[in-house]
């Protein structure tokens, strides 16, 4: 998608370990108009699906979520990290380990969140390595929800996340494929 990518050449930052700082349109600030876009280019590609809800992580995911959302006109449900005293005691649960601190958390959704007659639309940032678009296929799943796909706006293409990911047989949509990122220089897949 060829304005995402040109904002990333525009405004991302590449900080050490290849982390790239979005933090001026995708995080932290949000560009909504150009966000907007990504959600309605996800609609196009998953209007026939039947999608009955939007399922993100928090924090990042939620914003791209909910301007997606508005398209569908179905609700966002975001797993959460902690498990605040709204939960109550009715969830489910796995872990996943942050591509960006390295550290293994817990992801929580109450059980009333999503069911069994749920067809989900995964909706993420980055895709990586992958554990983060794995372990919400995982916990949708453990709702006894279907998972039609995913939608990630920047997949990092030379870690193979995605790839493992569409070999298990899961549709995956990214809006800008990145092959290398090297001393700075961000190369596109295509
Ligand atoms: P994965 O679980 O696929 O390894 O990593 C995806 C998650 O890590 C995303 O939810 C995203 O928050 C974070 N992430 C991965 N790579 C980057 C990056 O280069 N920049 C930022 N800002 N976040 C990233």
């Amino acid at each position: 998608m060829d304005i995402l990518k040109q904002r990333i050449i525009d405004s991302a930052e590449v900080l050490p370990g290849n982390v790239l700082k979005v933090d001026s349109f995708l995080n932290h600030q949000i560009d909504v108009e150009l966000v907007s876009k990504l959600g309605a280019e996800w609609y196009e590609r998953f209007k026939n699906e039947g999608i009955t809800k939007i399922l993100t992580i928090e924090s990042a995911g939620i914003g791209i979520a909910c301007l997606t959302a508005q398209y569908f006109k179905v609700p966002v449900v975001y797993a959460k990290k902690s498990r605040g005293v709204t939960v109550g005691n009715d969830y489910h649960t796995t872990k996943v380990v942050s591509y960006t601190h390295g550290q293994v958390y817990d992801v929580i959704i109450s059980k009333n969140a999503i069911s069994k007659d749920d067809k989900v639309l995964i909706i993420d940032d980055f895709l990586a390595n992958g554990s983060a678009i794995k372990v919400l296929i995982h916990i949708a799943e453990m709702g006894g929800a279907t998972v039609a796909g995913a939608g990630v706006a920047i997949e990092k293409a030379y870690l193979g996340g995605g790839k493992d990911i569409r070999a298990m047989g899961y549709r995956i949509e990214s809006l800008v494929k990145i092959k290398s990122i090297n001393s700075k220089t961000i190369t596109f897949d295509e």
